[in-house]
């Protein structure tokens, strides 16, 4: 079964935007077993978009097309694809009340122009949006299925998923879906993970591959199989033998974060914890904050930038303060272990550093990052140079804490003692 995507939009070919829609596409249609034969991008122009639709439809049993449904004149693609098919466009009722549904509940009313959007293809079937105004569409004749999608990604997406990938599936029943899981790992560069996994990563069936960006690797472990319980006995034993082989940095599956994963482990646990940021400047606490329920274990957070601040909130001393502009362990522990005895909490965590551009000292480069953690079983501190802009760092550092944070965590389960004071790696 053969697929194609277009894009429409004249701003995508003046490269005004990119085109993320299709990327999106390609890869969700690849895991529920559609093959993408080919990607088109065309302007907001009549001919040109029948056309291509014609064409489309004449080679592929699948054509999704995305962007163009707005209200305004240029807004042609579903009048193309009705062309391109030679049905006509009617109004339907059922449409036009969800996008009058979609205004009162933000408090608006339509323009005369909106009415436009609800112009369904005959016999069509249309797509309600729940995050704008335009529905989409779909229309399947001779075994042939066509669709229109709104342009913007968070309509796009919300739809594709709830409407099309279930129309997808019971119109082309034979199709053969990969099983994937995602294991998510952190504190170890991308080569090592390569050395580890070189051999899994030569199978073609199930295929292991490695992923790495901002801090973190996830490792893709997908199959196929006509049998589903097959492809998942085939994912979870390449799975496990990852498991086996990286066990100290794999830190959750799919949709898990390191900050999820860790909060669930203090919820768990009935443990809290108290932040104290310098060169992380907030981006610690905003990452521990971003679970739902993080109040069950997020006492605070601290943004502490000055000197004169990490002495008097959190007690650094000031010998510790003056050695390399407090960019040191020594600092980073008291800030971890003052910002704990605050804040009342089990476990204190603190970063300082130096995110640059400009900055560092001699032992200190731009790029530093110390990570402190401070728990009743004592104290760890590691320090990091890291390269990239003042955000990159800044956002290093955070996952950096958490990954330490991660590991402690999974420590003190381990050992009945839990980890010794004063660690100094
Ligand atoms: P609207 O009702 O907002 O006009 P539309 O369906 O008519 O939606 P377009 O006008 O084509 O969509 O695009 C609206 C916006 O959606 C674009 O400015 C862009 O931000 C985003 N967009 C459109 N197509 C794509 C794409 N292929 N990939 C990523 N973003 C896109």
């Amino acid at each position: 079964m053969q697929a194609e995507i277009l894009s429409v939009g004249t701003e995508l070919l003046l490269g005004e935007i990119t085109d993320t829609n299709a990327q999106y596409i390609s890869a969700r249609l690849r895991e529920i077993g559609v093959s993408v034969y080919r990607r088109e991008t065309i302007g907001d122009n009549r001919s040109r978009l029948t056309g291509a639709f014609r064409e489309a439809l004449s080679r592929a049993s699948l054509v999704i097309a995305t962007g163009g449904l707005g209200p305004t004149g240029d807004d042609v693609t579903a009048e193309c694809l009705a062309a391109a098919l030679d049905l006509p466009l009617e109004f339907h009722e059922g449409a036009w009340e969800d996008m009058l549904e979609w205004f009162r509940l933000r408090g608006r009313t339509p323009a005369t122009a909106d009415r436009k959007q609800a112009m369904i293809i005959r016999g069509g079937i249309p797509f309600r949006n729940k995050n704008g105004t335009a529905p989409g569409q779909a229309i399947l004749t001779d075994g042939k299925l066509a669709c229109v999608l709104p342009g913007p990604p968070r309509e796009m997406i919300p739809m594709f998923e709830e409407h099309l990938v279930p129309l997808i599936r019971s119109t082309f029943t034979d199709l053969v879906p990969l099983y994937i899981k995602n294991l998510k790992l952190s504190g170890i560069p991308e080569s090592k993970v390569g050395e580890a996994i070189r051999d899994l990563m030569d199978s073609a069936n199930p295929t292991v591959a490695p992923y790495a960006g901002r801090g973190q690797i996830r490792i893709r472990i997908a199959a196929r199989h006509t049998d589903p319980a097959e492809s998942r006995k085939m994912v979870d034993q390449a799975a496990d033998e990852v498991k086996r082989r990286l066990s100290d940095y794999i830190y959750g599956e799919d949709e898990d974060t390191l900050e999820s994963v860790v909060g669930e482990i203090m919820a768990r646990r009935g443990l809290s914890i108290a932040v104290a940021e310098s060169v992380t400047g907030g981006f610690l606490s905003h990452r521990l904050t971003n679970v739902p329920g993080s109040s069950r274990y997020f006492k605070m957070g601290v943004v502490a930038y000055s000197p004169a601040i990490k002495a008097t909130c959190l007690g650094v001393p000031d010998e510790a303060l003056r050695k390399d502009e407090a960019v040191n362990a020594e600092t980073a522990v008291s800030m971890a272990s003052g910002v704990r005895a605050l804040a009342g909490a089990k476990i204190g965590v603190a970063t300082t550093g130096f995110a640059g551009p400009t900055g560092g000292t001699e032992n200190e480069p731009v790029g530093t990052v110390y990570v402190a953690v401070a728990d009743e079983d004592g104290t760890e501190v590691e320090r990091y140079v890291y390269t990239g802009s003042r955000t990159d760092i800044k956002e290093y550092g955070a996952g950096r804490a958490l990954y330490v944070l991660w590991r402690r965590l999974m420590k003190s389960r381990r050992s009945p003692q839990g980890p010794k004071e004063g660690t100094v790696k």
